[in-house]
């Protein structure tokens, strides 16, 4: 199997983290979302996420640059991998594209998970939470396997607060100014295949991997 470079973008709830940690379990490519390696550099205390931390504290979004060194730091000695949700905009993206450049790398593929507002209300809207251990569920893709149980803390899920019509309405919009212009980005350099979102999580997988033919 050649190096696999991915990207995956689309809405909340499109399925894009199902999708990149099956990849991860079947094939090894690795999965990586920004919330984790923000939330691993923290917790190792490196350089970088000291810094990114100064940020996060003050309640302030994690400025581009540093988002996208924390990246090349996970991604400079691996072979497969999946950016999940990352870059947001495009001035990630051309950051990206830099890095790429200078690690002698570039990206396979590029992924658009088209999923209808309907369905990523829908899906949203199911989303529950441990208050324990903070798994997330969701009602409707990826269920507890007793009913609104957390399988590992046997309590009572709840739903987040900003898991509400209102609020989900809100990210759908924020979500779709910052994306067009990524969508037209990638477009233009015709590395984008389009993924029916709406489907269920099985049948998307079967059609990505008939995309990246492994
Ligand atoms: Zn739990």
């Amino acid at each position: 199997m050649e190096g696999l470079r991915l990207v995956f973008l689309g809405p909340p709830g499109a399925g894009k983290g199902t999708q990149a940690a099956k990849l991860q379990e079947s094939f090894g490519i690795v999965k990586i979302s920004t919330g984790d390696i923000l939330r691993e550099a923290v917790s190792l205390g490196t350089t970088l996420g000291e810094v990114a931390k100064l940020y996060m504290d003050r309640g302030e979004l994690v400025p581009d640059d540093i988002i996208i060194g924390l990246v090349r730091e996970k991604i400079v000695n691996l072979r497969d991998f999946t950016l999940d949700g990352f870059p947001r905009n495009v001035n990630q993206a051309e950051g990206l594209d830099r890095l790429l450049e200078v690690l002698g790398k570039k990206l396979t593929h590029v992924f658009y998970f088209e999923v209808s507002d309907a369905e990523v209300k829908r899906r949203l809207l199911a989303r529950r939470v441990c208050p324990k251990c903070n798994k997330v569920y969701n009602m409707i893709t990826d269920p507890p396997s007793k009913d609104e149980i957390c399988d590992i803390c046997k309590i009572s899920l709840v739903t987040r607060a900003d898991d509400n019509e209102e609020t989900v309405e809100n990210r759908l919009k924020v979500y779709y100014e910052q994306t067009l212009p990524l969508l037209e980005y990638y477009e233009e350099r015709g590395t984008i295949t389009r993924i029916d979102g709406n489907k269920m999580p099985d049948e998307v997988y079967h059609n990505l991997l008939e995309v990246l033919k492994i």
